[in-house]
């Protein structure tokens, strides 16, 4: 990791739908904080973490951004380039509310239902993946809940990254939130995934950040 300048994505992304209520996930942001902590005790020169709302201090040493929607990550992601690795862990929401109501919104008398209408958040990963400024590596992180290899290839192939982590988040696993996780690799070009095995989420991005310096940070 010598040299290298990395940028990280973590935790959920917030919506906002009025003064008082959001659209979010379950993501603590641990895994992007551990991963982004392993490459400063590799050696990396400079580690930028664009991070989502968390309960978490930032790792010593890194450039920290504190942003709350998806569309302010993306602009912080384009901001930081370029760089040299970008590993976009981040739970970044699919959608956001198409109106952000300046008010709370009111219960109406008799009302049982509320309709609100989404629009597509911009996929972050995908178009760093595409972005003039390519960094090197763009590596991304599937979380699944089922048919987990075949849809972390798919994201490989239509993100256009050069790897795909891909974690269980399927209930029972604790990943989402919890300390521990398992996490498999999928390299562009391979059909396979690489078992990175079970552990904290901070041994695991140790394992990662090795395996993949060992693999295709090194050619
Ligand atoms: O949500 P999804 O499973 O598609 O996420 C896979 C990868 O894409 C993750 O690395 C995530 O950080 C990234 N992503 C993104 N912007 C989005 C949705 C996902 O960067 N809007």
């Amino acid at each position: 990791m010598k040299n290298k300048r990395i940028l990280i994505t973590a935790g959920p992304t917030q919506e906002a739908i009025d003064p008082v209520r959001y659209l979010s996930n379950y993501s603590s942001g641990k895994q992007g904080y551990a991963i982004a902590k392993a490459c400063i005790e590799m050696g990396a020169e400079e580690v930028v973490l664009i991070s989502g709302p968390t309960q978490l201090e930032a790792p010593q040493g890194v450039q920290f951004m504190r942003v709350k929607t998806a569309e302010e990550m993306l602009a912080a992601c384009e901001m930081a380039l370029p760089v040299d690795i970008a590993i976009f862990t981040a739970a970044v929401c699919d959608w956001r509310p198409k109106h952000t109501s300046t008010e709370k919104l009111k219960k109406q008398d008799g009302q049982d239902e509320l309709t609100i209408e989404f629009v597509k958040n911009p996929d972050i990963l995908q178009h760093i993946s595409i972005h003039a400024n390519r960094p090197h590596y763009v590596i991304g992180f599937a979380a699944e809940t089922e048919y987990h290899v075949a849809h972390a290839a798919y994201k490989l192939k239509h993100k256009q990254c050069d790897a795909m982590v891909l974690n269980d988040v399927s209930v029972g696993s604790g990943t989402f939130g919890g300390e521990n996780t398992h996490l498999q690799l999928l390299l562009k070009g391979q059909d396979h995934a690489h078992d990175l095995g079970e552990g904290t989420k901070e041994e695991l991005a140790t394992k990662l950040l090795v395996y993949l310096s060992e693999t295709i940070f090194c050619k």
